[in-house]
C-alpha cells in the first residue's frame, strides 16, 4: 500500500457513503427537496468555494456529487492525491449538510457542528492582528485523556482557536474541561465528517475577508496555505477515510501532525510519537509565532513599575557591572542550536546569595529566526533596561556589560529568581520581535567563572564588532535612510529623516534600529528614503529625500536638508533630547539637554529653547537632536561642523566627551576639543563665554560668520 492507495481508498469510501446518503434522502423526500447549513450566505461552502455553484436542492446534491468524481482521477500523481482529499472533504460536506435537512438541529451541546457567517465575521479580527495566532483541529482521541487536555489547554494559553473532532470531545468532558466558542475550544462533532465545518470557516474566509471569487479553486487554496494559519493534530490509530481528509487538509495548506507511524509527506504529513511535542511541531510546520501576552512570573509586570527605585536596605540582591563580571547579550544563532523557550540557569540562584551581596550575573538572549540578522541584536539588547525594568520589585540600570540589576526583598520574597528574569526577557522578545526571532533561549549565568568567561570571551568581541560596524556606518556608505513619523500621533507633519549619521531627535531610533522597524512592519512608521538624487551635498538636501518628507507630512513640507541648521533645517516634533540654537557674540551655537535646568548664554533655558520649534515647522538657527548627533561629523557639517559648539551643560559635556574628541580630532586635528566648549561653571552669558572661548582659542571664533 502506498500513500495514493489509503487516499484514493479512504475518499472511495467516503464517496460511496455519499452517494448511498444522498439516494436515500432523494427516495425520501424527492429531489426537489431544499437543502443548505442554517445561518449562511453561501450554501454548501466548501462546495460553493470550489466550483462556483450554489446546491439548493437534493436534486443538485446529486448532480453536484457527480462533480466531485470528476475530481476523483486516479493517476498516482501529488495532484490526484491532493484533489482526492478535496473530493472527501466536499463529500464530508454533502453528508453533513443531510444532518440539517428538513430543520433538524443535528448537534447538540457541547458540539457545535456547522458553524454560521457570523462567527467567521467575528474571527476577521482578531485573525488578522494575531491575538489568535493560528486555528487548531484536533482529530481522533489522545493516548489518555489527560494528555488530551494538556494539549488543547496548550494552545488555548496561546490564543489558539481549537476545535475538536472525534474522541478528545469525549476527554474533555471526562476530566470535566470547560469548552466554549467563548473560551476558544469549539467541539465540532464525533463524527469525522463533522471536520468539514472548520474547512467550512476556512473557506468562507477567503470568500469574505480574500475577495476570492467563488469558483476559483486554485486562488481558494493558495489563499488558505497562505493566510489561515490552520493545522491538524490527528491521534492515532488513523484509518483511511481520516487519511483522505488528511490529503484534503493538506491541499489546503494545513499541516497534519499525527502521532501514528504512518507515511510522511515533507512539511506535510508529520509524525511527532510524542504527543506533548505536538503543539512545537504544529507551530513550527504552521510557522505561526505566539505573541506572548501572559508572563509567568511571581510579580507583577507593568510600564507602571518602570522607574521604581530600590534602595540599598530593600534589595534581597545586586548584580553589579562596575564592580564585577557582568553583562547582557543578544545573540543570533542557527535555529538547529536554540530550543525555543528554554531557560538555563548556570550557577547558584538567588536563594544561595547573602542578603545585600553583590553578584555576577550575565544573560545571553539567543535567538533564531529566517529573517534575523546580527544587526539587530543591539535593538534588541537595548530594550532589556524597560523590560527588566517593568518587573515590579526589579531595578535596571546601564547596558551591555556594564549593568547593575537589583532584586528587591519583597520579590524575593515573592518568589522571584534568577529565572525570571529569563522569563521576561523571551516572553518580551518573542513578542515584540515576532516577524524576526522565531525562537528564543535564555542562558542566565551567576557562576562567577562564568560570567568573567562570558563576559571577557563572548561579549566582549561581539561589542567590539558591533562598535566597529558602527563606526563604518556612514551616511555615504548606505544606500537608503528611513523615515520615522512615530510622533506624528501628536506632531502630525513632522517626519524625521534617519541616517547612519543622524539619529531621530527623540535619542531612541538610529538608523539600524528604524531599519529593525522597517523590517518589523513593512507597512509601519519607518519607510525607505533612498538617496539617489544629490542636490547640495553641502547641506545633505536630496530629490529623493524632499520627495519622501512632502509625502510623509503631507505636503506640510518642502525640502529639507539633513546637515544644517540654518539652511532648510530638519523640523522637530517636540521630544528632542538636545536642543541647540546660535549664540551669535561666539559665532557658535549653544547646546542643551533636557535634563538640564539652568541658564544658556544665548539668554534662554532648556524650556524656554525648547518652545522656540516643535510642531513639525522648520525654525532656521535652532534644531532638536538627539545626544548621540552631537559627536557626528555631520552634526552642522553644512555650517562647518562640531567646530561651531561653543557650549554645553557640564553634565552633557562629560557624557560626549570622548567621542566628541575623536571627532573633532578627525576633522579638524584639535586635541581635547571638548576642554575648549565652555559650561555653566565656566559662563552663563556671551561676554564671559566670548572670554573663555578667546583665552582656549576656540576655532569657532576664526570660522566664516554664521549669519
Ligand atoms: Fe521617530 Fe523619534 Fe523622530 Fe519621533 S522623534 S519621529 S520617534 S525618530
Ligand atoms: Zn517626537
Amino acid at each position: 500500500m502506498t500513500l495514493f492507495d489509503v487516499v484514493f481508498s479512504g475518499n472511495d469510501a467516503v464517496y460511496g457513503l455519499t452517494e448511498g446518503a444522498i439516494n436515500d434522502a432523494i427516495a425520501k423526500y424527492g429531489e426537489d427537496k431544499a437543502i443548505a447549513f442554517p445561518d449562511t450566505a453561501y450554501s454548501l461552502p466548501c462546495y460553493y468555494g470550489v466550483t462556483g455553484t450554489k446546491v439548493a436542492t437534493l436534486g443538485e446534491l446529486k448532480n453536484a456529487l457527480g462533480v466531485v468524481k470528476t475530481l476523483m482521477t486516479r493517476e498516482k500523481r501529488l495532484n490526484d492525491a491532493f484533489m482526492s482529499g478535496i473530493a472527501t472533504a466536499l463529500c464530508a460536506e454533502f453528508i453533513e449538510v443531510l444532518k440539517y435537512m428538513d430543520g433538524a438541529v443535528p448537534y447538540e451541546a457541547p458540539c457545535y457542528g456547522h458553524l454560521g457567517d457570523a462567527v467567521i465575521r467575528e474571527l476577521g479580527v482578531p485573525l488578522v492582528t494575531g491575538d489568535i495566532p493560528g486555528v487548531a483541529v484536533i482529530l481522533g482521541s489522545a493516548p489518555t485523556a489527560q494528555e488530551g487536555v494538556d494539549l488543547v489547554k496548550s494552545y488555548q494559553a496561546q490564543g489558539i482557536l481549537v476545535t475538536l473532532v472525534g474522541g478528545i470531545i469525549d476527554q474533555c468532558e471526562e476530566l470535566g474541561y470547560k469548552t466554549g466558542a467563548n473560551v476558544r475550544v469549539i467541539p465540532l462533532g464525533k463524527d469525522v465528517t463533522s471536520v468539514i465545518h472548520v474547512v467550512s470557516v476556512a473557506v468562507r474566509a477567503a470568500l469574505i475577508f480574500g475577495n476570492i471569487k467563488p469558483g476559483d479553486a486554485a486562488g481558494l487554496m493558495k489563499y488558505t496555505m497562505e493566510r489561515v494559519p490552520a493545522f491538524v493534530n490527528a491521534f492515532a490509530p488513523l484509518n483511511d477515510v481520516i487519511v483522505a481528509c488528511g490529503a484534503g487538509a493538506i491541499a489546503l495548506g494545513f499541516p497534519v501532525i499525527t502521532n501514528e507511524e504512518t507515511f510522511r509527506v515533507p512539511k506535510s504529513l508529520i509524525v511527532q510519537k510524542d504527543v506533548s511535542k505536538f503543539n512545537a511541531t504544529s507551530l513550527e510546520a504552521r510557522d505561526i509565532k505566539i505573541k506572548i501576552t501572559h508572563i509567568d512570573i511571581p510579580v507583577a509586570f507593568a510600564s507602571a513599575f518602570e522607574g521604581e527605585i530600590i534602595r540599598r536596605g530593600d534589595m534581597q540582591v545586586e548584580f553589579d557591572g562596575s564592580r564585577v563580571d557582568c553583562c547582557e547579550l543578544v545573540h543570533a544563532k542557527d535555529a538547529s542550536e536554540i530550543e525555543d523557550h528554554k531557560i538555563e540557569l548556570i550557577g547558584p540562584d538567588v536563594d544561595e546569595m547573602p542578603v545585600g551581596s553583590k553578584q555576577s550575573i550575565a544573560y545571553v538572549v539567543e535567538v533564531a529566526g529566517k529573517n534575523m540578522q546580527a544587526d539587530f541584536e543591539p535593538v534588541f539588547e537595548r530594550k532589556f533596561h524597560s523590560y527588566l525594568n517593568c518587573i515590579e520589585g526589579i531595578m535596571h540600570t546601564g547596558q551591555r556589560d556594564m549593568i547593575r540589576i537589583r532584586i528587591s526583598k519583597d520579590a524575593y520574597a515573592a518568589g522571584f529568581r534568577a529565572k525570571h528574569i529569563g522569563e521576561v526577557l523571551y516572553a518580551k522578545v518573542k513578542s515584540e520581535f515576532a516577524a524576526v526571532v522565531d525562537k528564543c533561549q535564555v542562558k542566565i549565568y551567576t557562576d562567577p567563572a562564568e560570567c568573567t568567561r562570558i563576559r571577557h570571551e563572548v561579549a566582549m568581541p561581539m561589542f567590539d564588532k558591533r562598535d566597529e560596524r558602527l563606526m563604518t556606518l556612514t551616511d555615504e556608505g548606505v544606500d537608503v535612510y528611513y523615515s520615522c513619523i512615530m510622533c506624528q500621533a501628536f506632531s502630525p507633519s513632522h517626519v524625521c529623516v534617519v541616517t547612519p549619521e543622524r539619529l531621530g531627535l527623540c535619542g531612541a531610533v538610529s538608523w539600524l534600529d528604524a531599519k529593525a522597524t522597517h523590517q518589523l512592519d513593512p507597512e509601519g512608521p519607518c519607510q525607505v528614503i533612498t538617496k539617489e538624487k544629490v542636490i547640495d551635498e553641502r547641506i545633505g538636501e536630496y530629490e529623493d529625500v524632499n520627495d519622501a518628507v512632502r509625502k510623509f507630512s503631507q505636503g506640510a513640507l518642502e525640502d529639507v536638508s539633513l546637515y544644517s541648521i540654518i539652511e532648510k533645517p530638519m523640523t522637530s516634533c517636540g521630544c528632542f533630547e538636545c536642543i541647540c540654537g546660535i549664540e551669535p557674540l561666539s559665532n557658535g551655537v549653544c547646546i542643551a539637554n533636557r535634563e538640564y535646568a539652568g541658564m544658556t548664554p544665548i539668554g534662554m533655558t532648556f524650556p524656554e529653547l525648547a518652545s522656540m520649534t516643535g510642531g513639525g515647522v522648520q525654525t532656521p538657527g535652532f534644531m532638536g537632536h538627539g545626544k548621540h548627533f552631537i559627536a557626528s561629523k555631520k552634526f552642522m557639517k553644512a555650517e562647518g561642523g562640531v567646530a561651531r559648539i561653543v557650549w554645553m551643560p557640564k553634565d552633557l559635556k562629560e557624557q560626549v566627551a570622548d567621542r566628541l574628541n575623536a571627532t573633532a580630532k578627525e576633522l579638524y586635528g584639535i586635541d581635547n576639543f571638548v576642554d575648549m566648549i565652555g559650561d555653566e561653571t565656566i559662563a552663563e552669558d556671551p561676554e564671559t563665554l566670548l572670554a573663555f572661548l578667546e583665552e582656549k582659542g576656540h576655532p569657532a571664533l576664526t570660522m566664516e560668520p554664521m549669519m
